[in-house]
């Protein structure tokens, strides 16, 4: 009998085979037929000290076993508390509050209804929001409507919402992106929402931190709220806890998923300045901030959160991290030599490429690299013709090589 469950960004007609995991430790997945494969992309880029981290793992177990889940409107538990004073530690002090949700796109609904819920304090008027062009946001009708549009959310494009797109700041042609945005900020807009330094699921596009700068000046200079979505780019993928801390940019509001929990268990948060906090404070019931799901900081999530704000205190983690890096950039650079390879980059932990081929080659290049990396026991997830690498931080060189030995092939072959 084939199974029943009908898998996310999967098409079920083309019978591409669906392995069974049934075990993980590191950067390594074991499968039911015997396979070891290697994670090279942190299983869609949660994962950052590996999987089955002993501390969270330890941390799960007990909170499971102490209180599973609690109602957190009105009621509070101690994991929540502690997330939020060590988040409150670690990032920005302008961000002030924490508000729990459980997937990058929900946190990036929420930082949306917060920027209204600013703006109907003080300038009902403004509700435009503003996104770069390539950005994406997650999945829900919210989130498509300030990503990129294209094959997948065509369908849905009579419910998303109008946005003002901001051209993505291509090398040397910074000045368009900084006019265009200074425009759409005079013409009126409530927030800009942008992911810091690297644009991930439009295909790893990188950009400076100078103009990530300019960015957030502008919009200061015109009041438009900055939302960063540092759903990937956050928890050290870009080689500091925030792509933000290397342009020196604190946003109004800051989207956290992903590794929050070291990738262990869904949670995120939205962090939010005081203002904002304020825009919805007071004694009238009208003003709180209507938005909550049943999990909202579920314990159990929480006490991961905790354990990884732990190991980020405690354990070598940015050691690491400039390690995955050099190592990294070396086969990267060597990789680079090669006649097909274009594009060669890397910030932080995530380094990416381009395979070159001609067009029509081309646009059936990625389900056959998708194929070649599977049966090298490999999980990579190429973004067209574009690889890249974005491992958990502990994956040994044995395995990094194998990785990079795979893409060195498949620009032989294929
Ligand atoms: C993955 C991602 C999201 C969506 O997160 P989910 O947990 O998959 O809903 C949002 N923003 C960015 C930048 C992402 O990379």
């Amino acid at each position: 009998m084939t199974s029943p469950v009908w898998h996310p960004f999967t098409q079920h007609g083309l019978g591409e085979p669906i392995p069974l995991v049934t075990r993980a430790e590191g950067a390594v997945l074991h499968t039911a037929d015997g396979r070891r494969i290697v994670d090279a992309i942190s299983s869609w880029w949660v994962t950052t000290h590996g999987h089955a981290h002993p501390r969270i793992v330890a941390a799960i177990r007990e909170q499971a076993e102490t209180l599973d889940q609690i109602i957190f409107a009105g009621w509070t538990h101690e994991p929540a508390e502690a997330v939020a004073r060590g988040l409150r530690a670690i990032m920005p002090q302008e961000l002030t509050r924490v508000f729990f949700s459980d997937s990058g796109s929900t946190s990036v609904e929420v930082a949306l209804k917060m920027a209204l819920g600013y703006w109907r304090e003080h300038d009902p008027a403004r509700t435009r929001i503003l996104v770069l062009e390539h950005g994406y946001h997650g999945d829900t009708i919210g989130a498509m409507s300030v990503g990129a549009r294209g094959v997948f959310n065509r369908a849905y494009e009579p419910l998303l919402f109008d946005v003002g797109t901001i051209p993505f700041p291509r090398p040397d042609r910074e000045q368009e992106t900084l006019d265009a945005l200074e425009q759409a900020c005079v013409s009126g807009a409530a927030a800009f929402i942008v992911e810091p330094l690297v644009l991930g699921a439009g295909g790893m596009h990188f950009y400076s931190p100078d103009t990530l700068r300019e960015m957030r000046a502008i919009c200061a200079r015109h009041g438009v709220l900055f939302i960063a979505d540092e759903v990937m780019t956050g928890w050290g993928r870009t080689g500091t806890l925030l792509a933000c801390e290397q342009a020196g940019v604190v946003p109004d509001i800051l989207c956290l998923s992903k590794g929050l929990t070291g990738g262990a268990v869904p949670l995120a948060v939205t962090m939010a300045t005081e203002p904002i906090f304020a825009a919805h404070y007071g004694p009238e019931r009208a003003r709180m901030f209507f938005h909550s799901s049943s999990y909202t900081a579920n314990p159990i999530a929480c006490a991961a959160a905790r354990a990884n704000l732990l190991i980020w205190e405690e354990e070598p983690v940015a050691e690491r991290i400039r390690l995955l890096s050099e190592r990294q950039q070396l086969r990267l650079d060597a990789l680079a030599r090669h006649p097909r390879v274009r594009g060669a980059r890397r910030l932080g932990t995530i380094a990416a490429l381009e395979i070159d081929g001609d067009e029509g080659y081309l646009s059936d290049l990625a389900p056959r690299l998708l194929a070649h990396f599977r049966e090298r026991d490999l999980l990579l997830r190429p973004l067209g013709n574009t690889v890249y690498v974005m491992p958990p931080f502990c994956i040994d060189e044995a395995d990094l090589d194998r990785v990079y030995a795979a893409i060195a092939e498949a620009c032989d072959l294929l």
